[in-house]
């Protein structure tokens, strides 16, 4: 990425960047691109350019995330997530048409505004293929849609992937004993 900028973007970041450090389309790190391991074995290298981040580490080898920084790629996402599968978990059962126009601006809203650039690419992309467009006629249909969503991510992550039939006790009726 790197190679990629410019010269004068260059000199506004570290020479050399560890691996994991996503450069944002200003040319500078990402920190909403890039995971906390990241971040700090950047800092170490250049702290002046993140002071503020390492004073707030658990132990000098094994970061946590501080709760008062700005988000991390993992913090994001899972804020994230949490805020989409229950936005799904309280949507109508029988949405006006009204509400399901409404509720396909969000998302494309949503892929634009994503901090991370990449993620939101990617997600913009998985929404154009075939059979991927978001589907909001009822909530199973939206709460089943964006289970596959994440699961796209998940699988792009080389995570497990979620039983989708369960989205519902995850999200909105708790497990089922
Ligand atoms: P998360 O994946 O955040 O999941 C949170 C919880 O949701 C899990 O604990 C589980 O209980 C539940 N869950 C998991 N899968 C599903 C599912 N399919 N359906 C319903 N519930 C589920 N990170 C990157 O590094 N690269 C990317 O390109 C990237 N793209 C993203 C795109 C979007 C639109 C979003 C919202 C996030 C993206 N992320 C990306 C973040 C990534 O998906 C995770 O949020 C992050 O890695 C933290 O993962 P986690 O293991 O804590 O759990």
């Amino acid at each position: 990425l790197v190679e990629e900028k410019n010269e004068e973007q260059i000199e506004t970041v570290p020479k050399r960047l560890p691996k994991g450090v996503v450069l944002g389309p200003d040319g500078k790190p990402c920190r909403s691109c890039t995971s906390v391991a990241s971040w700090f074995a950047m800092a170490k290298k250049s702290p002046a350019s993140t002071s503020s981040t390492t004073t707030t580490t658990a132990t000098a080898d094994v970061p946590t995330y501080p709760p008062d920084c700005p988000p991390d790629v993992e913090q994001l996402g899972r804020s994230s997530w949490t805020l989409l599968h229950s936005i799904t978990a309280s949507y109508p059962v029988s949405p006006s048409p009204q509400l399901q126009s409404e509720t396909k601006t969000f998302i494309h809203t949503f892929s634009k505004l994503y901090p991370c650039w990449y993620c939101a690419s990617d997600f913009q992309a998985w929404m154009k293929a075939d059979g991927n467009a978001p589907r909001v006629s009822s909530r199973d249909e939206f709460g089943s849609w964006m289970c596959e969503a994440h699961n796209a991510v998940n699988v792009k992550l080389g995570k497990k992937e979620f039983d989708c039939g369960k989205w519902e006790e995850r999200w909105r009726t708790g497990w089922k004993d």
